[in-house]
């Protein structure tokens, strides 16, 4: 199992995550900032528990973003 979290307020929409992780994250078009899909928010951090199958992706996309704001952790 991992954890997977998104201080959403700061992205800047870049896509990057979308790319190297199209399992977990979406543009979301209304603001264009991206979403982590099925995440539960919580003053202002999106947080996604999922299995091990994302892991390297996540980690993709941790490393990738610009703003730093994906963090990845296994449980
Ligand atoms: S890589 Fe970071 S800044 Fe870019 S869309 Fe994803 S969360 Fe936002």
């Amino acid at each position: 199992m991992i954890r997977i979290s998104h201080h959403r307020i700061k992205c800047i929409g870049c896509g990057h995550c979308v790319e190297v992780a199209p399992n977990t994250w979406q543009m979301n078009e209304l603001d264009g900032k991206a979403n982590l899909i099925l995440a539960k928010e919580k003053k202002g951090f999106y947080t996604l528990l999922t299995s091990d199958d994302e892991l390297d992706s996540n980690l993709e996309a941790q490393q990738i973003c610009p703003v730093k704001i994906i963090q990845v952790q296994k449980i």
